[in-house]
């Protein structure tokens, strides 16, 4: 794989060994759609192993054996991406990059990102929009990005807005990350001028612990994703930028809770087609109305039914990513059994509040895996606001799935 930048615009060839079909690190399969795409809203002059991972992010998956920069990269990146991947990077000769003082927050606007915002008042935010690719077909308009970044423009925070078409460089399964770190591509290319050591993400106990999403759906301390000691972690540490996790060790709940207990609430927005609020008629509006209903203790309200495409998902038999909180929220939400859910109450035999508590609580080594220097900050909030797991509840998270 050779990489080259030309100002915002990355370009990327393939070498005789590389492939166009590939895994993200959550192992699903993507296929790569165009070598080029642009990152606007940053500076031209980062240190060049910010460079080098913020392309990684992008050519990953499509690379076999060596990468190839256009300029030096250092000796620590190249140690990670042999380590975390095997593969050969260079040219090698540039010093690491000092590790900045301030931590970022990666802002979607999402419960989960929201929640994570308000640990940290006072983080600036980086928030991805997604933009049209000059030469990929846009068969996904119902995506409202800038919908999403004028909530984010409203929040009152610090905010630098990064533009990209990245995510049409993947062709299968639909535009999107090539691998999840690359909505940080821009946060990272920005991380010099805004002096960042850390950047905050949203991704919450199911992402980080339990293996949800579309991974493995079991205990994953070693999760090679959001892990510190994982390959992306180390890889984003040889940059001078850690990946932090504020609400790596609570539940969608707690985040959902914090989200709308928060100075942000009239900014939340987890659905991406909605334009004056969320759609109501998405997977995603299923999905987190489950959950709302449940914190907010009142009977389910969507127009959603049983037999459309976007419920299925969630209805069908576990495994599947999410499924703590479905349980959550069919213990919880009155009239459950009247719902589209009724059906799924069969799937668990054990569907009570008190059996899904463990999922109000903060699960301990999240907090202690949050470097030093932005530790302090998180603990003090959650033992405030969310209070710590017992031993008990612990070892719910670390049998999850087994
Ligand atoms: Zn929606």
């Amino acid at each position: 794989m050779r990489v080259t930048w030309t100002g915002a615009n990355l370009a990327f060839r393939l070498d005789p060994e590389d492939e166009i079909t590939g895994h993200a690190s959550d192992e699903h399969p993507v296929k790569l759609a165009i070598n080029s795409c642009t990152i606007g809203g940053v500076p031209g002059d980062a240190h060049p192993d910010l460079f080098a991972v913020a392309a990684w992010t992008v050519v990953a998956p499509w690379t076999r054996r060596r990468v190839t920069f256009d300029r030096a990269i250092s000796a620590d990146v190249a140690q990670a991406l042999h380590d975390g991947w095997g593969i050969e990077a260079g040219p090698v000769g540039a010093e690491p990059r000092p590790a900045g003082s301030r931590l970022a927050i990666s802002y979607s606007g999402g419960a989960d990102s929201v929640a994570a915002a308000t640990i940290y008042p006072n983080a600036p935010f980086v928030h991805f929009r997604r933009v049209a690719h000059p030469r990929v077909p846009n068969r996904w308009p119902h995506y409202r990005s800038d919908v999403l970044a004028k909530l984010a423009a409203k929040t009152g925070r610090e905010l630098t807005t990064v533009t990209s078409d990245l995510e049409f460089t993947l062709a299968e399964p639909r535009p999107g990350y090539p691998e999840h770190h690359a909505v940080a591509a821009g946060a990272l290319l920005l991380a010099d001028r805004l002096d960042l050591g850390g950047l905050g993400f949203g991704y919450e106990l199911g992402s980080r612990w339990l293996g949800g999403g579309r991974y493995l759906w079991r205990y994953t301390p070693d999760n090679p994703m959001w892990a510190p000691h994982g390959r992306w972690g180390r890889l984003f540490a040889a940059a001078g930028l850690h990946i932090v996790l504020p609400v790596g060790g609570v539940s969608e709940a707690v985040t959902m809770r914090l989200a709308l207990d928060s100075a942000l609430k009239e900014q939340v927005r987890w659905c991406l087609r909605g334009t004056d609020g969320p759609c109501r008629n998405c997977g995603k509006c299923l999905y987190k109305e489950l959950i709302q209903a449940a914190v907010e203790r009142r009977p389910l309200n969507t127009p959603i039914t049983a037999d459309r495409p976007v419920a299925r998902k969630y209805l069908k038999k576990p495994p599947y990513g999410g499924q703590e909180m479905i349980q959550y929220g069919l213990a919880r939400v009155p009239g459950i059994e009247n719902t589209l859910f009724g059906p799924v109450l069969g799937y668990f035999d054990d569907l009570t509040e008190e059996s899904t508590s463990w999922l109000e609580y903060c699960y301990p080594r999240a907090l202690e895996e949050i470097p030093a220097q932005w530790r302090g900050e998180a603990a003090a909030y959650v033992e405030a606001n969310v209070g710590m797991m017992t031993p008990d509840e612990v070892r719910r998270v670390e049998t999850w799935g087994a």
